[in-house]
């Protein structure tokens, strides 16, 4: 059985993001960029279910620039078999990593393909949903829990309520929450395995997919500085700044 897990470059998580001074975007030049958190928990179910003799084939999908080839090691020193690097120079957006996706998946036939409940640049939530709907594959979002066994998939999915369990046929679409697993850090002996592992090269024209930007950025600003803390001396002075001055009760 193929899994199939896609990774996205992101602005690393510890990174603190600068506002270019046009305000078209987040500058992003010498900065540290990493595999999105979301994504290194969707590697590490894949490699554990093929540790734990489920999975055959555990395959990584990046779209973007020649620059995510750093995140693709990365999984494949966590226990991936290969990689295929989707290359561009366009700034994907969710809509065309779904459209490459699918693609990918017509290509590689995996039984499951796993993603992040969200990329922590774009914050869309999008490209898990979006690809199930163009394969018309099930789905399930937000997972904390993974069973999957011949034919089928049992998922714990963290909404408002609290769980819920679905079964799903495969080949289904499946994103991680972040209380699926712990994932593993990458030994030095792994990291120099991954160097001579494959890692594909394809290009949207050899998919046939049309990666071209649907939404336009207006702009990007600084969010509002807070205003610092006050100390208050006790309850009552408490509930009287709130009554009689911001007057929120
Ligand atoms: P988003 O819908 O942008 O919040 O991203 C959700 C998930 O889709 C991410 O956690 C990744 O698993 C996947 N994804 C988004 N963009 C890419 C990309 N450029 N390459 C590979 N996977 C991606």
């Amino acid at each position: 059985m193929k899994v199939l897990v896609a990774v996205k470059r992101v602005i690393d998580y510890n990174a603190k993001p600068r506002v270019k001074p046009d305000g078209s975007g987040i500058d992003l030049s010498n900065v540290k960029m990493s595999m999105n958190p979301f994504d290194e928990i969707a590697v590490e179910e894949a490699v554990a279910l093929k540790e734990a003799g489920i999975a055959s084939e555990v395959v990584l999908v990046s779209i973007g620039t020649q620059a995510c080839q750093d995140v693709l090691r990365t999984g494949l020193a966590l226990g991936a078999d290969r990689a295929i690097l989707v290359q561009t120079d366009i700034q994907v957006q969710p809509l065309g990593v779904a459209k490459a996706l699918k693609a990918i998946c017509e290509r590689e036939q995996p039984s499951l393909l796993i993603l992040g409940k969200q990329a922590i640049d774009d914050d869309a939530c999008q490209t898990g949903q979006a690809v199930a709907a163009l394969l018309g594959w099930p789905q399930a979002t937000f997972a904390s829990n993974v069973e999957l066994s011949a034919d089928t998939v049992v998922v714990t999915r963290e909404v408002d309520g609290g769980l819920e369990i679905r079964a799903l046929s495969l080949p289904a679409v499946i994103t991680t929450d972040l209380r699926l697993n712990t994932p593993r850090y990458a030994s030095l002996p792994n990291i120099m395995k991954a160097k001579k592992k494959t890692l594909e090269t394809l290009s949207a024209t050899e998919l046939s997919v049309d990666l071209a930007p649907r939404l336009k950025t207006v702009s990007v600003r600084e969010p509002m500085a807070r205003a610092g803390g006050v100390l208050v001396a006790d309850v009552k002075a408490l509930i009287d700044k709130l009554r009689l001055e911001a007057k929120v009760i």
